[in-house]
């Protein structure tokens, strides 16, 4: 028998702390801002729709600092989506909103960087758009920061992503079309939840392109800068 894989485990740093957080699954909401659904062509209120990533594609962003970030292949239209990330400690299937909230630990800033190109061409066919998500490094994501860090269950607050400087997307977790407690009992009717599940909470508008070379500054409230070079 030829030797056995070592596969490390997906982990994400604590800020200010030594200890990481084990993580096991990681779940994307889409159209979850009402701006960002207009912007991608939704009509009317519909409810948003979930996706996985592997935890593989998660790419530790230290904070405040810039760091080198490659950018994918496949790709001559490469989008950001700047998200609030949400981390659990505990699970269940059909969670009431009590339960949701007790099964938060904390949260994170990430990027759900996305193929946009891949992605529209592999809609257009009715075909499954992993190849626009789920590449290499497809999710930039800060240091994770404890739930009380926070003020417990996050509300409100803004949300925003400069290009070279220069803002373009700009948001409030209060405009989100489903909060986070109900967005983790709807995944929760899904799938069942467990500890180390990691829910990016969608995006607001003004997604768009970037190239090699460009420079990208994502803020949230209470969470530390995400600074991606792209090369
Ligand atoms: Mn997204």
């Amino acid at each position: 028998m030829k030797n056995l894989p070592t596969v490390p485990a997906a982990t994400l740093p604590i800020l200010n702390s030594s200890q990481r957080f084990p993580v096991r699954r990681v779940y994307c909401v889409g159209r979850n801002y009402a701006d960002h659904a207009k912007e991608m062509g939704d009509t009317g209120r519909e409810p948003p729709f979930f996706f996985i990533k592997p935890p593989d594609t998660l790419f530790e962003c230290p904070p405040n600092a810039s760091v080198d970030w490659p950018y994918p292949s496949l790709t001559d239209d490469l989008h950001y989506e700047v998200e609030l990330v949400v981390a659990l400690n505990a699970g269940g299937s059909r969670l009431d909103a009590a339960a949701a909230r007790a099964a938060i630990w904390g949260y994170g800033l990430g990027l759900d960087m996305t193929r946009r190109d891949r992605q529209a061409e592999m809609k257009k066919q009715s075909k499954p758009w992993e190849i626009g998500k789920s590449f290499d490094h497809a999710s930039p994501i800060g240091p994770l920061l404890p739930a009380d860090a926070l003020g417990g269950l996050v509300t409100s607050g803004e949300i925003s992503l400069a290009v070279n400087g220069e803002q373009r997307q700009r948001g409030d977790f209060a405009q989100m079309i489903w909060n986070i407690e109900e967005m983790i009992c709807k995944i929760s009717e899904a799938w069942t939840l467990a500890p180390g599940d990691i829910i990016f909470t969608g995006t607001p508008a003004g997604v768009g392109p970037v190239v090699r070379g460009d420079e990208i500054r994502a803020k949230a409230a209470g969470l530390p800068d995400l600074v991606l070079r792209l090369n």
